[in-house]
């Protein structure tokens, strides 16, 4: 959608939303926690979740979802990890303040056993083990979701700092922080106030509580959070991260040239770099060559990875792989070059690929409406009249085909119409 403004200029509706997260952040006093979470209710309605960890700060929140809707969705990441008595501190929040909805995720059994046989990847690789026990699960719960509440606040440690009330996030969702600018002697009058129970490690001197062995005691004096991955260069679990790890920036910000679903995204995908470690990469898509040079360590590496199919690469050799990635960008070097159409058809229709398909390279205008009946998904385009186009929802479509397509009922216009009998028949 694009709207049109008094002076009849085109302004782009990510720009748009940036400017509506901009306008609320000046809405509300930085103590008006249940005006942001209004807000965010008003906003989102059945689009929103709240994500909470049952931590030590994790009452105030809760409560306000109580004083709101108990039926809201409260997401709690059981992570297989975390201390006896934040379970039993769940339990106790969820009766005491009569939350209706809490949902547990847990992280894929699958993934788990492949990638944390023993339970101990905490210990060896912190950053895959909270993707595969938080980062993953939550990103598939939120997936029916425009927007979700976290309960950050600015004073939990220096990263945090310049938190706001609302942000938008490169995965387009808003994220509403209604306690950023709480102290945490807000916190505590506020839980004294409501009488809010406390979690059963808070007076041992736990005032950040996470996973039990990523946790421990802070000192008087210290940053809340500095007993979390205490001696590790590691802040924050991953689902914070905003693909670069550091607090998420609005989209306006970036220049959008992932096109999917109709519209322009933030890329949380990034071409695969000199120098690239294949065992800590994510969110990148791999060169066919790289893949199958590293390719053991590849598979073992717990983030999503993509592959990059260069004109002429051979992907039938990685038939057996491709469950491996989660996206697949087909380059196409020029206009006048057929091969991507190929491939994609191979993949598609072949070996039966389901994830992201997207077309990089010379994307055009005209060729867009082929690249979906080969089963593209998702395009990168950098051109700035197909942009254009895109934007304003003007494609070419296609009456007349000569080619019929596996994946769909079609048979080719002016010939061979006892084939095209009963394909009519049954469209019918
Ligand atoms: Fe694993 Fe620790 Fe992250 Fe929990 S906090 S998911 S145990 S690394």
């Amino acid at each position: 959608m694009e709207m049109a403004d008094v002076g009849g200029n085109r302004r782009k509706p990510d720009r748009l939303r940036a400017l509506g997260i901009v306008a609320l952040n000046g809405m509300f006093d930085e103590k008006d926690a249940a005006g942001v979470f209004r807000q965010a209710v008003d906003l989102l309605a059945d689009e929103l979740a709240i994500v909470s960890s049952f931590g030590a700060d994790s009452a105030v929140l809760l409560h306000l979802v109580s004083q709101s809707d108990p039926s809201l969705p409260v997401m709690f990441l059981e992570t297989g990890k975390h201390f006896a008595e934040t379970l039993v501190y769940v339990e106790t929040l969820k009766r005491e303040l009569g939350l209706t909805n809490v949902v547990t995720l847990r992280p894929d059994a699958a993934d788990a056993l492949r990638f944390d046989p023993i339970g101990h990847l905490w210990e060896t690789d912190p950053d895959s083990c909270c993707h595969i026990r938080k980062t993953e699960p939550l990103d598939k719960a939120l997936a029916g979701y425009g927007g979700w509440i976290t309960g950050r606040k600015r004073f939990q440690t220096e990263e945090r700092g310049v938190l706001p009330h609302f942000e938008l996030t490169s995965d387009d969702r808003i994220k509403v922080n209604p306690l950023a600018y709480w102290t945490s002697a807000d916190v505590e009058a506020y839980r004294t106030r409501f009488g809010l129970p406390e979690h059963p490690l808070y007076q041992d001197g736990y005032k950040s509580i996470g996973c039990a062995p990523c946790t421990s005691v802070v000192s008087e004096g210290e940053d809340p959070r500095s007993g979390r991955w205490r001696g590790l260069d590691k802040t924050e679990c991953g689902i914070h991260f905003d693909f670069n790890a550091r607090i998420a920036t609005p989209t306006a910000e970036r220049e959008l040239t992932l096109y999917r679903n109709g519209r322009f995204l933030a890329d949380p995908w990034r071409a695969w770099q000199e120098g690239d470690a294949a065992d800590g990469v994510r969110y990148t898509h791999v060169p066919v060559e790289v893949f199958l040079e590293h390719r053991d360590i590849l598979m073992k590496n717990p983030h999503p990875i993509g592959l990059y199919v260069a004109a002429g690469d051979r992907i039938e050799d990685l038939a057996g792989d491709l469950g491996r990635f989660s996206s697949i960008a087909i380059h196409f070097p020029a206009f006048t070059d057929g091969r991507g159409y190929s491939t994609a058809r191979l993949l598609t229709e072949r070996l039966g690929y389901r994830g992201e398909v997207r077309a990089v390279g010379d994307v055009l205008h005209d060729q867009i409406p082929l690249m979906w009946r080969v089963g593209i998904n998702a395009l990168t385009v950098t051109h700035s009249a197909t942009k254009k186009a895109l934007e304003r929802g003007e494609l070419n479509a296609i009456p007349v085909f000569m080619q019929p397509m596996g994946s769909e009922l079609e048979v080719p216009a002016g010939t061979r119409p006892f084939l095209r009998k009963p394909a009519e028949t049954e469209r019918a």
